[in-house]
């Protein structure tokens, strides 16, 4: 079995951009998979994740069928495999416009489809429409992908390594186009990526996941430019312009919870207390309004830094803070797990 996801407790406000980085396999997209309930059966999630005031771990199916597309919209990462290779462009965002916006006469659709290509900056829409997936570029599929998610007017839209395989200069378009999405349509947006200059270029607020947990969480602004998470710090001086230094070691396997830290083994401030602490992410102070108030899910960082006894025991508040910290928004996600069951080695199936 693996843990895919551990507790992640977060929140999402209406209009904003809030991304989600990390290295790959941290739990980023099967977080982003779990919110319109898009994983696979072998996968089991746990807590709450709040839309709007319902929770969609327990609304019933086929309300959950209605809003996804409608209110929540998935733009799956790679453009080139997410499109039917054998249908029009035109065909595939028509037939999102015709089910979400409940539309049928075919020319009204069309135009509409047209529009939503020409908003995301799609040269000569009218006749991309005619085209095959094949015939456009990566930059140009993805444009396609963000129409067809727009095509519910989403109040929520999760864009799955939105600039996966694209170059530098294709890349600033899609992260334009997203920001021009975002303002248009006031939706709130979770950004999945590893892609770093993604997120700080995009985000109003950023989480940073590793082994499945959610350890540091704040402006875009103070995280890129004063992390406290020693993972973060990790990733930043990953980047290219930051001395690319990359973090040693690789992250921890999934199908097992050791004690402790889980950036134990990578942690060039780790201490003794790490090999039996395990710290999460809290709301120390402040409101969710102030965005002022988590610390990072760290016994060496934030407003706990010594280390100490005193330490253990703020940390071990964590999810009293977290609980508060959440319910008191009204569009929020908080404590989800994901745990998946691997098919060669548990019998279990659904
Ligand atoms: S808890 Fe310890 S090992 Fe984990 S990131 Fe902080 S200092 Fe490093």
């Amino acid at each position: 079995m693996v843990h895919a996801v551990n507790g992640v407790s977060l929140e999402i406000r209406p209009g904003e951009i809030f991304g989600i980085i990390g290295e790959t396999g941290s739990g980023k997209s099967v977080l982003g998979l779990s919110i319109p309930g898009l994983l696979p059966g072998n996968c089991e999630v746990g807590g709450s994740i709040v839309f709007k005031g319902t929770d969609l771990l327990r609304v019933d199916r086929k309300r959950l069928r209605h809003w996804r597309g409608s209110e929540i919209a998935f733009i799956p990462q790679n453009p080139a495999t997410s499109l039917n290779p054998v249908l029009t462009i035109g065909y595939q965002v028509a037939e999102a416009i015709a089910r979400f916006r409940k539309m049928q006469r075919r020319k009204a659709i069309a135009a509409q489809a047209a529009g939503l290509l020409r908003d995301l900056r799609m040269p000569a829409p009218e006749q991309k429409l005619k085209s095959y997936p094949f015939q456009l570029s990566g930059g140009m599929k993805q444009r396609v992908l963000a129409a067809i998610g727009l095509a519910g007017q989403p109040s929520l839209l999760i864009a799955d390594e939105p600039t996966k395989g694209l170059d530098a200069i294709v890349r600033n378009q899609v992260v334009d186009m997203l920001h021009r999405m975002a303002q248009a349509t006031g939706a709130a947006m979770l950004v999945i990526t590893h892609d770093l200059h993604v997120a700080e270029a995009l985000c109003d607020r950023v989480g940073v996941m590793y082994a499945g947990q959610l350890v540091e969480e704040g402006r875009a602004g103070d995280i890129f430019q004063a992390p406290k998470h020693p993972y973060t710090k990790g990733l930043l001086r990953s980047m290219p312009g930051r001395g690319m230094v990359p973090i040693p070691g690789t992250g921890p396997s999934l199908t097992e919870q050791a004690e402790g830290c889980a950036f134990y083994a990578r942690c060039g401030e780790r201490r003794p207390v790490c090999m039996s602490l395990r710290p999460a992410l809290y709301a120390s102070a402040g409101t969710p309004e102030q965005d002022g108030g988590v610390d990072p899910a760290c016994a060496a960082s934030g407003s706990d830094a010594a280390g100490s006894a005193n330490a253990i025991d703020r940390t071990c508040a964590a999810n009293e803070f977290n609980a508060a910290y959440v319910t008191k928004a009204a569009d929020a996600m908080h404590a989800v797990k994901v745990r998946c069951f691997l098919y060669d080695s548990d019998s279990r199936s659904e």
